[in-house]
């Protein structure tokens, strides 16, 4: 085969693993960054919830300090029923009476509903401190595990690029900055093979005069319409 061809494919080959270790290496502090970023939402939830909880009880507390006070008001006007003289006294007296056991009974109820609602927060929070706790193992395995992929990614592509440079030295410049616009143009992919008689960068049949020379694989052969260098497969010319 033509030498510059066969070179321009296998620069192709480097760009194109190059460009998906990059894209990778790329990601990886991402996915650190996305689950720090999960366990920090859910320890404040938590500060949330656990504030919710602290106002809970002291609702509690007062409700609580509220009610036995109101109680004990209520023995005594229930005490004093009985040294009344006066109906207008008693109606007073009962009056007052309803009014209290009607306060304790909105304390009881409210304490019964933050005592309820702490139960579930509470609750929530012991789930969620163990999804946090799960979460930062999980983390710690997964840094472990992209730094040792990053070495590798970094040393891969440390390798590839030494290749890439020396190749791209022996390429005649004229080829080369072809390659290098052609693949800057066209997302990446400067060097195509012609598959079913077609480019197969943008699917525009090639010309039968070309695709003749294309098989012969003697000649460096480009695109009318896209401008990629195309190949035949090796198969095809096996036939
Ligand atoms: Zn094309």
């Amino acid at each position: 085969m033509q030498k510059v061809l066969q070179q321009l494919i296998e620069l192709q080959e480097l760009d194109t693993r190059l460009d998906i270790l990059i894209a990778r290496l790329g990601d990886l502090p991402e996915t650190v960054k996305t689950m720090e970023k999960q366990i920090e939402n859910e320890k404040e939830q938590n500060k949330i919830r656990q504030t919710s909880i602290e106002e809970n009880e002291s609702l509690i507390r007062s409700n609580t300090a509220k009610i036995e006070d109101l109680k004990e008001k209520t023995v005594r006007y229930k005490e004093q029923l009985y040294l009344v003289t006066t109906n207008r006294e008693y109606d007073a007296l009962t009056a007052e009476i309803e009014f209290n056991e009607e306060a304790v009974n909105n304390a009881e109820g409210q304490v019964l509903q933050a005592e309820e609602e702490n139960e579930r927060l509470r609750e929530a929070m012991g789930h969620s401190e163990k999804t946090v706790q799960d979460m930062e193992q999980r983390l710690v395995e997964v840094k472990n595990s992209l730094e040792e992929t990053q070495k590798q990614t970094e040393e891969e592509k440390t390798e590839l690029e030494k290749k890439r440079s020396e190749l791209s030295a022996a390429i005649p410049r004229n080829f080369m900055s072809m390659y290098l616009r052609v693949r800057q143009a066209r997302n990446g992919l400067a060097v195509v093979p012609l598959i079913r008689d077609a480019c197969s960068g943008c699917h525009n049949r090639v010309i039968p005069q070309k695709r003749v020379n294309i098989y012969k694989r003697n000649q460096v052969i480009t695109c009318d319409y896209c401008g990629r260098f195309l190949f035949a497969p090796l198969e095809k010319v096996e036939e």
